[in-house]
């Protein structure tokens, strides 16, 4: 079932002040995303180069308090699970913890710290330490939400990003309802597969014969930049035929936490200091829902330290991208060999 890459294109002309006021005409792109619906406007003309993170400021403020991820902190700190829930009272896993979230949002929300280390950097998340928390996510929704069909692994990677705490650490919702995003691509997957398609598998296909914003496969996964991004980097994976992060066996967990060590390593050098992350995945079979990772940056761009996110996205429901993914998906490829 083919999938429709729609792109649109407007025009604006001026007397151009940088080339002695010459008429100059100006395009931009306008993508609507098969997947997603997004609609993403490509700006291919303003990014600058990042520079270095720097999470100076945000590694001195957290040493102001306690933090209650640390280990000699979290034992008193952390929250329990009701012994109805969870005798143990908590969760543990090589050197992760699942503890409550104290700020629930789901039914079942749970904070996963991920590492003994107060700090680590994008290139520092090794793929034994994602491996171990994303076995650690399977098993904290096997305990902790049964009967829930809707699940995500979330991460707010530093301050811009709206994370609270510098420590590594994923956020996990279930629900017995998908959020509205999670509603929307089962909505798509399901009208798809009435015509007969998988949409997931259709959409990697198209990107597969046409290989520019492929990245790469690693195990089950298919990783891609999105047609219509909703992040200046963006980086997703998917995986077809309703398989979820719950089907996963160690040796495919390991080829994902592989591919997401990969990302935040790229991310570290283009100087992506902040991102958002969600791996959206069904909890149980035919719930319609098909699995998707996605990292977006949140980033302030020099030297004026713009934030990426401004009234088009907030207010319009629009994103404007200055990277095409184009470019995004050649320079990450290279890290797929
Ligand atoms: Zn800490």
């Amino acid at each position: 079932m083919p999938l429709k890459f729609i792109s649109t294109y407007r025009r604006a002309s001026f007397l151009d002040p940088f080339n002695n006021f010459q008429p100059t005409t100006r395009e931009v792109e306008i993508r609507r995303d098969p997947l997603t619906g997004d609609i993403t406007r490509i700006l291919a003309f303003r990014l600058r180069d990042l520079g270095t993170i720097d999470h100076s400021l945000f590694l001195a403020r957290s040493q102001e308090r306690p933090c209650p991820f640390c280990p000699e902190n979290l034992e008193q700190m952390g929250a329990r699970f009701l012994p109805a829930d969870l005798p143990s009272g908590r969760l543990t896993r090589g050197p992760a913890t699942v503890v409550p979230n104290a700020f629930p949002y789901e039914s079942m929300n749970v904070v996963l710290v991920l590492t003994k280390e107060h700090y680590l950097r994008p290139g520092q998340f090794t793929p034994e330490i994602l491996a171990n928390g994303l076995a650690l996510a399977q098993e904290s929704f096997k305990k902790l939400a049964s009967g829930m069909g809707f699940g995500s692994v979330n991460s707010n990677y530093m301050m811009p990003a709206g994370a609270g705490l510098v420590h590594p650490h994923f956020q996990l919702a279930a629900g017995e309802k998908p959020t509205v995003f999670q509603a929307s691509l089962r909505a798509k997957a399901q009208a798809h597969a009435r015509r007969g398609g998988d949409l997931a598998a259709d959409y990697v296909r198209a990107e597969q014969a046409n290989k520019v914003r492929l990245i790469g496969k690693l195990g089950p996964a298919v990783w891609l930049a999105p047609f219509a991004p909703r992040a200046v980097f963006e980086v997703m994976a998917l995986m077809p035929e309703g398989q979820g992060l719950m089907d996963l066996k160690a040796p495919a967990l390991a080829k994902l936490a592989q591919g997401l060590s990969r990302v935040l390593a790229y991310f570290e050098d283009k100087g992506v200091g902040a991102y958002n992350l969600a791996l959206h995945t069904p909890l149980r079979p035919g719930t319609g829902l098909p699995f998707m990772l996605r990292l977006a940056s949140r980033v302030q761009i020099p030297p004026m330290g713009i934030d990426e996110i401004n009234y088009f996205e907030k207010l319009h429901d629009e994103i404007i991208s200055f990277l095409p993914p184009e470019s995004l998906a050649e320079e990450l490829r290279a890290r797929w060999k």
